[in-house]
This record gives C-alpha cells, structure tokens and sequence, in this order.
C-alpha cells in the first residue's frame, strides 16, 4: 500500500455494521480512483481489523485530508474495497437523520444505519437480475445473416430511441424459441448488454372502497385549513387532539391531497402493523390515482424489499408504515408533510439499540426536510401537550366532537368488588353481571362486542394454596413471576408457564415443592378470559363468531388482518384480546366494549402508570358507538376512585393533563424535566453494581454535571432478566440540551460505551 502522493486524494468516513462505538463518526477510508463514484449513502465494503476482514458498511462523509483529524496518519488509512452498487445510495437526508439518532439517543453509528436499512433490502431477498440490450454505437463490419439482421431489426422497432430492452422481450419481438441467437449477438459485438436488479412481490392489495368523501364538519375544516395553510412554509408542528372516532384520518387526508397536488410526498406513521390495513385502505381508496408504498412487519421479506424500492422512486406519493418507515427513502427534498398517528402509542418506541422514538424521530425528519408535521391523538402524550400548551413549540388543533350520525360512547366505571359479591356461586368470575348483561344485550340485537385485558396467557399466580406457606411460582431466569398458558400442543397434559421477560418455561408442578400442599392458580389473561366467555356466550363459540386476539394467536400481520376483515364483514361478533385492540379500529357495528381489568396497568412500578391507564381505557372505549347505535363502555376496576379511571369515565382528557401535569413538575418527571435511563447487566450482580458505581462517580466529575441529577445506582424493578443483573443509573436534566450535553462527554470520554452491558436508554417509555 503506497501514501497517495497528491493533496486530492478522497476519503470516506464509514459506518460499519457492528456495535463498535469507539468513532461514533465511523472509520476513515481512502477512496481510490478505482473505486469510482463514492458519496454519502454509498453502501461499501472496507477492510476491517488486523485480518482486513471485509466488512460492509455505509460512507457517512466524504472529503479531503480533513477527515484525517485525531492525528490519523495518512500512510496508514486502509484503502475502501468496493462499492456495492446494486443498490441505489441513501439519501444524504436519512444519512444525517442516522448520525441525528446515534448522537441524540446514545447509539452506535453502525448500528443505527444498519437498522434504517432493512435486513431484507441489505441481503437482497427477492431480487432478480435481467439482462437488458441495445445497439452498440458501431456495430463490428461484415455481412450479417438475414435472421440476426431481423433482430436487430426487431430491436429497433421495440425500442426506437435506443433505451435498453429486456432479453426475453426481444426474444418474444423476434418470434425466438431461445435466447441463443441473440446471446451470440453479444458475442460477436452487434449487442450490447447490462444488468438491472429487480424486485417482484406483490403486495395484495385491500378492497378499494368508492365511498364518497364526507363533507368536513367545521372543527375538521378549520384544522385543515390552518395545518394547511402551513404546507410549503418550512417546518411546523401541529398536535391534532381530537376525541376517538371525531375523524381525524380525513384531516390527515386531505392534507395529504394538498401536499400531492404540490408534487411533493406524505409520510404517514401509524403505531404496529394493527392499525395499516385499515388506515391503508381508507387511504389507498381515497389517494388510488398516486403510489402508495407501505412498510411494516407484517410484510413478506422480499414484498418489504419492492415497497422500499417503490419509496426510493417516490415522486407525490404516500407512504405508510409502522415505527421504522419513519426511515423510508422519500428522495431528499420530496417530502412535504409526515404525520404520526395515535402517536401517544409506546410502539413507537424501539426497545433495543438504537434505542429511538419514531415520533420525535419524526419531528426531527420534517425538521430536517423542511415540512410540517401532524401528530393526532385523543390522549396524547403528556410530551405532546405539553410541546403544544406551555412550550410553544407546538400548535394545538381541536375536534372536540364525532361526527353527525355519530355518536359519543357512554363509559360506566363498575366496582369489581361490588359485581363479585352480586354472583351467587363460588367460582372465581372476570366478567361481572354488569358487563355480562351488556354483552348479551348488544350481541343479542345484532351487535358487536369487543373485550380487552391487557395481559397475555391463562393466569399470572401460581401459589401455595397454603397461604402461610408462601411459596410462589418464579422464573429461574428472572426475577419475575411466571404465566400459566393453557393448550400448548407440546404439553397438552400438563398446565406450563412461561415468563414473559426471558419466554422460558416450566410445568406447574402437582404439589407446592415447599410444604407439598395443594397448589393454586390465580390471576388474570385473556386464555381464561376466553374460557369464560365460551361458558357464556356457547353459541358464539359454536359459530367460531368469537377470536381472540394477542400476541400468542396473531403469529403474523397477516393474521391479524384476516381476523379484522373477518370482524368487519360481522363473521366475528366477539373480539377478545390485548392492548392491540384498543389502537384506532374503526368498526361501526360495535356497541360494547368491556374492560376486564382497568387495574393491571395502573399498579405498575412506572411514573408513567396513571397516563397509561387513562390512555388505555379511553382509547378502548372510544371503539364503540361509531355507527347508528349509541356505544356503551363497561370499566370494571377494583379501584373505581383512582384520578385516571374516573377522568377516562368523564372523557375529561385535559382534565386529567392538567392534573397529572401537575404530579410530573412537582416530581420533576418528564415532560418537565429530561430523563436518560442507564441500565448495567452482568450475570454477577456484584460486577452490574460496580460497572454502575463507577460509571455514576465519573458522570458526576464531568464538566456539565451540574445542571442534570445523576441519581445513586439502584436495581430495576425487574432486577434479573435471563440470568442478568440490572442495575440502573438515572439521569435527570432541566432539558434536552443539558442531557445531551453530558452523555456527549460521557460518550467520548469512554464513561458510557452502549453495548452488551450498558444500555443507554434517552426518554424511555418503559423504567421495568
Ligand atoms: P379518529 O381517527 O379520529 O378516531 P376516524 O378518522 O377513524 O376517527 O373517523 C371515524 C369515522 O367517522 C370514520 O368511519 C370516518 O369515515 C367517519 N367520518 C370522518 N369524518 C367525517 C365527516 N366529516 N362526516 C361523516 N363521517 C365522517
Ligand atoms: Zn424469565
Ligand atoms: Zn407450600
């Protein structure tokens, strides 16, 4: 490897695919002339290590001698290998919005591009090569036979101005059985051939509906025209609070067909795969005569390939997706609005590195393109209205009102404590009297119900029946209770749990292995939620006009989306599941929901517990009622008086903002403050503790310490998941800024290194 000896030399800085935080601006490169065209996006292969291992990996800068800073040598920068050019380069856009995401939120570079990139685009999946022709410039002398003479002849007519063609288009043009003939057309030098990858999966589309749009109420219009109004004049950002069912999916619409008209793109997020089909296809309907590329898990490996393909051509398209379409390859500069739907959701935080929120994600995408942003809500985030009603950051929009015709659901909040007393048996019952006559009354007149509890599995206690014995069924693994699951096939004899942190599982043993009493299960999940259902409601079971609805019986996207289309054409009466329920579905026919226990989020070690329980009561009441006949919620709760369940009963959304507002300054909790969460794992407690310990007194010794609390390590509230101890170390600061400050100088001062051992987790959701 010689210097290069002139001053023009190129080099690259390049992010490589691995958990490697030493340069969180990535490796330098030399850029060869041999290498060809090489900018920011460029997917390369560069040598790695002592081996020169060759690597894959994404140019994050390109420039002079410049980036040969921190005292780099020149004659030792390793040369770049290849380009990989069977794919076009990201935009520069997604590029910065990576190294956005690396710095803010704590992440490795490498793996934050990596995770922009899906894995299936990275491999490829699902692309086929063609060889296309055309007529070199000048053709080799000599007579030609009449035959070959008649393919040329033929290519000339398929494609007048000279545009390469498919080979087998030209075999079918020329009435060819083979492709010989014009195989030894290339050969002989009258051809000339190229390659082109392409991707084929067909993504079913769903039914197109030709309904009419709705004439906008006023609350609708005015919204439109002042989001609207904002299109095309920079960045700005819009929290659109509008009550569940009120029709904020037609805002977004017709924004949307605005933003088009101007040529430009709209992105739309909308939380997990639950939401797409049904949000896809009013859009898909009302938007048909623009493309459409749509982004979420539920897709095939190689269908998510062509849809990200289809968002790297976009021109005044739409695209819609869950969390990660946020980084959707629109071409720089064709975005022109993105709106995040129900974007209080958790979903939309990613759980492992990089540890970011596809909303404020979001802000800071239109940020950077240029554009405004629409968040909706009908609970939205204490962030959000914070942002909107004291920081000025935000504008606040208002539907306070369903639409004619529809209208608002009634919510009665029943006391489970009273409801058990009134049945005469000794079973233990979930569905009380009250909510069992509602079923039946809305079920009976030809309506449909839907039943959500927001925990998985049979039953979440397994005890001593001796209750002075006190032994309880845990994870091995964690330290965690375990959740008996009926029916697994394997085992379908024996009742098994299994712990929802590590998903090991254990058989329920015969007698309690302590005392060798009895053992007894308690508890909730929505396996035994079904059992009573079935017990009441036999003839739906008889139909199969019930489902059931989690994680466990939704493998796929594509199961959820049958088991929707079966409850939107009424095949389903009944719906049954987990919190994936209570997210935007819009079904006109259902007049009751039941909430089995309002309770199971509201005891959570987690300041964010009142706010979910709010959000999730009302977001499931809100599902009732959006047809002709008035809904009815039924909330039953052992807590009847709790502040969130009695302002989710009320619909007093700002009521309970203001209140719970008011807990979080007191508390100096986010939204009022900023709070980066820390968390060290090591399968020996002792090490977790003192990588903690250590980590805590060197953050404190920083410059820029002062204005942010960095609290004493504590365990988690999980303290062991998977025979890994956690210890955590919370950082609180007056603002995102002071925050940023110090985990920036933690970072390169070797303090915080994200890895297997150190999560860094900036504005969590979740404190487990
Ligand atoms: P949200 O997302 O606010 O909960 P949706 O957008 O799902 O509400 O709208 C609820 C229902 O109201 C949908 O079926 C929608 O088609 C209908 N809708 C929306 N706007 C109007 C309107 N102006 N007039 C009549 N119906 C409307
Ligand atoms: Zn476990
Ligand atoms: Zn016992």
């Amino acid at each position: 490897m010689s210097a290069p000896a002139t001053s023009s030399v190129a080099y690259i800085r390049v992010a490589v695919e691995r958990g490697m935080d030493r340069y969180p601006d990535g490796l330098t490169y030399r850029a060869d002339d041999a290498l060809g065209e090489v900018g920011p996006g460029a997917r390369v292969e560069v040598p790695l290590g002592r081996g020169d291992r060759p690597v894959a990996g994404v140019v994050v800068a390109h420039g002079g001698k410049e980036l040969l800073d921190r005292g780099l040598d020149a004659r030792r920068v390793k040369a770049a290998l290849r380009v990989d050019r069977s794919q076009p380069p990201l935009p520069l856009g997604l590029v910065q919005l990576a190294q956005w995401i690396s710095s803010y939120y704590c992440a490795p570079i490498g793996v934050t591009l990596a995770s922009i990139t899906p894995a299936a685009v990275r491999k490829g999946v699902g692309s086929v090569t063609r060889l296309l022709v055309s007529l070199v410039p000048s053709p080799p002398g000599g007579k030609l036979h009449p035959k070959r003479r008649a393919i040329l002849d033929a290519l000339v007519s398929a494609s007048p101005d000279g545009s390469p063609i498919d080979i087998d288009s030209l075999r079918e043009a020329s009435g060819l059985a083979t492709r010989a003939p014009i195989l030894a057309l290339l050969r002989s030098g009258h051809l000339e051939g190229s390659h082109r990858s392409e991707v084929h999966a067909r993504w079913t589309r769903t039914q197109l509906d030709d309904a009419p749009p709705p004439t906008l109420t006023a609350e609708q219009s005015e919204a439109v025209e002042s989001i609207g109004a904002t299109i095309g004049a920079g960045f700005s950002q819009h929290l659109l609070f509008g009550v569940t069912g009120s029709g904020k999916t037609e805002v977004y619409l017709r924004l949307a067909e605005r933003v088009l008209a101007r040529g430009k793109s709209v992105l739309v997020l909308v939380p997990e795969i639950a939401l797409t089909p049904q949000t896809w296809g009013r859009i898909a309907s009302r938007l048909r005569s623009h493309p459409i590329a749509v982004l979420h898990s539920g897709l095939t490996q190689a269908q998510r390939h062509e849809q990200w393909i289809a968002a790297g051509q976009m021109r005044a398209g739409v695209v819609l997706g869950a969390r990660s379409a946020i980084f959707a390859p629109v071409p720089d500069g064709q975005l022109g609005l993105v709106v995040v739907d129900e974007e209080h959701d958790h979903s939309y935080k990613q759980d492992q590195a990089p540890r970011y929120h596809g909303r404020d994600v979001a802000i800071r995408r239109a940020q950077m393109s240029g554009c405004p942003i629409v968040l909706g809500s009908a609970t939205p985030s204490l962030e959000s209205w914070w942002n909107a009603t004291s920081r000025g950051v935000s504008r606040l929009h208002r539907l306070t009102h369903r639409p004619p015709g529809m209208r608002t659901p009634r919510v009665e909040v029943v006391d489970f404590r009273v409801e058990s007393r009134l049945r005469r048996d000794r079973r233990v019952h979930l569905i009380g009297p009250t909510l069992e006559h509602a079923l039946r009354g809305a079920l009976d007149g030809g309506g449909q119900a839907i039943v959500l509890l927001n925990r998985r599995g049979y039953a979440n206690w397994i005890a001593c029946a001796d209750s002075s014995c006190g032994w309880m069924m845990r994870c091995d693994h964690c330290e965690a209770g375990m959740v008996v699951h009926e029916g697994t096939p394997l085992t379908q004899m024996m009742r098994t749990t299994r712990c929802h942190h590590c998903q090991a599982m254990q058989v329920v043993p015969r007698k309690c292995p302590r005392c060798s009493k009895g053992i007894a299960i308690f508890g909730l999940g929505t396996q035994r939620v079904e059992e009573e259902l079935g017990r009441l409601f036999p003839e739906l079971v008889r139909e199969g006009a019930m489902a059931r609805v989690d994680s466990d019986t939704m493998g796929t996207g594509a199961d959820f989306h049958r088991t929707l289309g079966a409850f939107g054409r009424g095949e389903i009466r009944l719906l049954l599941g987990t919190q994936m329920l209570a997210k935007g579905l819009d079904f006109p026919n259902v007049r009751v929901v039941g909430v089995i226990s309002a309770d199971t989020a509201l005891n959570l070690p987690d300041f964010r517990a009142s706010e979910r329980t709010f959000q999730l009561v009302s977001q499931v009441s809100g599902r009732c009622g959006r047809g002709e006949s008035p809904g009815r919620a039924i909330v039953q709760t052992f807590q009847p008086d709790a502040a969130p369940i009695l302002a989710a009963a009320a619909q007093d959304y700002e009521g309970f903002a203001t209140q719970e507002m008011t807990v979080r300054l007191r508390h100096g909790l986010p939204p009022a403050t900023r709070l980066a969460r820390v968390v060290f794992r090591d399968e020996r407690r002792d090490i977790a503790e003192a990588l903690a310990t250590k980590a805590a007194v060197a953050l404190r010794l920083l410059p820029g310490h002062a204005e942010s609390a960095v609290h004493d390590p504590a365990p988690c509230p999980i303290a062991r998941i998977a025979d890994r101890s956690r210890i955590q170390v919370e950082i609180h600061s007056p603002t995102a800024a002071d925050l940023q400050r110090l985990i920036t100088a933690a970072r390169n001062a070797g303090i915080l290194v994200p890895g297997e051992s150190v999560a860094v987790d900036v504005d969590p959701v979740a404190l487990l």
